[in-house]
């Protein structure tokens, strides 16, 4: 790869929460630029004010610092190219827009919106889906300065050839050429004096040294106005990298609505972002060894666009699952882990005194969870005494009731309450019993936990500690024998409270039947 410093940028438009694609575009914006000692630029397009979502930039400079993709310049910490924000550069590109007028590279369009759709049509008719006809580039100058300065309503079209070809040249595929005839005269001001997307995007990367645009295939569309308009402003192009898409399971395009592509939805069920960095970092993109986790840093070092390939690749929750598994228990150490799962915990309503405690929870969850949230979603019991028994858990606790009540006794006993004291003494009882190990344990699980779905006994036990195991034995034992075992006590008391509500309610409504 050349040393050539690449400066890339991510230009978001704030539109809404952001979307994984802008974190994919951003992991190779970042690595392009931290391989070759560059530098990587948060912009953000909000020159479409009908989709513009005010909370939606924040949630972009919270994203990016959240996969740990620090940008060297935007809006937020400013840099010598700002401002960052594409609308409090309005000025800038009108003055391009009055260059490219004055120069006749670009022309007014006074077209009204009617007018327009009525063009669309006829173009259609006659199969030729450009959008636009060029036809107010016949308008002679002096015309259109008339026009101008009587306050007709105009647009800024670039004029683009109608014969001969334009070239995108793309670092990852071969030349797109694309005869002039099917690119449209970009609209690249609008009536308010407001710019489009297209002269904005050109301006800005070229005034921000942009030598890379790293960007999702959907852009190589209007890529060749793109191209003109650089042509056209006597500029050099940047690189052109138009990346693969995303696609869901269906071969079709990641969407907000339809997929699950918001990346805030991800941290909310407890995804790391080490774990969505590596799995985007499979998309498209593979290592010289053909390994499956890799960091940040190990991407970098390998990084090439030799090594994208094309073709798209299928973004599916349950793969990315699994890199945060492997994340959370291999490759994070048990306090990260834990500090990670903390606000999950204390969301559910968990409070613990022991941090101690607390790794020992996490510790013994990390084999039977995907993600943090199911951290919480799985450690009631080891927060709250006060848990219900699931109907599995209570089937095992009516079956066991006389092991649970051994099992009191030689617990009870217990000098010493750790892993190796405990796990002898439930092995023995267990050989005295001379039945199968299940017929115990899971009995025990159940008084414990509330469920048969948990980890194994010794642990919850030496975690739990012997006053606590006791209790709970002897909670289930008393559930048992008040035959409380069906209900939960609260859905008794709630039982009680509507019985006394409907006695006292029922003198009234007799009256009432009375009285009619
Ligand atoms: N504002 C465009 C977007 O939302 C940026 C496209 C580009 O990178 O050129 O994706």
């Amino acid at each position: 790869m050349s040393t050539t410093k690449m400066i890339t940028r991510i230009a978001p438009s704030p539109t809404g929460d952001p979307h994984v694609g802008t974190a994919y575009m951003s992991l190779f914006d970042y690595i392009a630029s931290k391989k070759t000692s560059g530098k990587f630029i948060l912009r953000i397009e909000d020159t479409d004010q009908s989709r513009y979502n005010p909370e939606s930039e924040q949630k972009v400079i919270d994203m990016l610092h959240w996969l740990g993709l620090i940008y060297d310049e935007g809006p937020d910490i400013g840099g010598p190219n700002a401002p960052y924000k594409q609308l409090a550069r309005k000025d800038i590109y009108q003055k391009y827009a009055q260059q490219l007028l004055d120069q006749g590279l670009a022309y007014r369009a006074f077209e009204t919106p009617k007018e327009l759709a009525e063009i669309r049509l006829d173009l259609q008719r006659r199969k030729l889906s450009y959008g636009y006809d060029g036809r107010a580039s016949k308008i002679s100058k002096e015309e259109s300065d008339k026009r101008a300065d009587n306050g007709e309503p105009f647009v800024i079209r670039l004029k683009t050839p109608t014969d001969g070809e334009t070239i995108v040249k793309d670092a990852l595929r071969k030349e797109i050429v694309i005869p002039n005839k099917e690119v449209t005269d970009a609209v690249i001001l609008k009536a308010d004096g407001i710019a489009t997307y297209h002269l904005a995007v050109v301006v800005d990367d070229h005034l921000m040294g942009v030598t890379h645009a790293i960007r999702g295939e959907e852009w190589i569309s209007t890529a060749p106005v793109h191209v003109l308009l650089y042509k056209a402003l006597g500029w050099d192009e940047p690189v052109w990298v138009h990346m693969p898409l995303l696609k869901n399971a269906s071969g079709k395009k990641l969407s907000k609505r339809r997929d699950d592509a918001n990346v805030d939805s991800y941290r909310q069920q407890g995804i790391v972002p080490e774990a969505l960095l590596n799995y985007l970092g499979t998309m498209g993109f593979s290592m010289p060894n053909g390994k499956e986790f890799f960091s940040l840093d190990e991407m970098i070092a390998n990084f090439s666009f030799d090594r994208i390939s094309l073709g798209g690749s299928i973004f599916d929750m349950k793969r990315l699952k699994h890199y945060n598994k492997h994340y959370l228990k291999n490759v994070l150490d048990l306090e990260k882990v834990a500090e990670l799962a903390s606000p999950f915990l204390k969301e559910a309503g968990y409070s613990w005194n022991d941090e101690d405690y607390l790794y020992d929870v996490v510790d013994v969850l990390l084999p039977r969870v995907d993600t943090l949230k199911e951290i919480a979603e799985q450690s009631n019991y080891f927060f709250d005494d006060n848990f219900s028994y699931t109907e599995d858990a209570k089937r095992r606790l009516e079956a066991g009731q006389k092991y649970l009540e051994g099992l009191e006794r030689e617990l009870s006993v217990l000098d010493f309450f750790d892993y190796d004291d405990v796990d002898d003494c439930i092995r023995s009882y267990v050989k005295s019993q001379s039945v199968k190990m299940g017929e115990i344990m899971m009995p025990l699980r159940a008084a414990l936990a509330g469920t048969t779905q948990a980890p194994g006994v010794t642990d919850i036990s030496v975690i739990l500690g012997k006053v606590k195991v006791l209790e709970r034995i002897g909670r289930a034992l008393s559930f048992l024998e008040a035959g409380l075992l069906d209900d939960k006590p609260e859905k008794k008391k709630e039982e009680e409270k509507v019985k006394v509500k409907k006695e006292k309610q029922s003198p009234k409504k007799k009256q009432k039947k009375d009285a009619s």
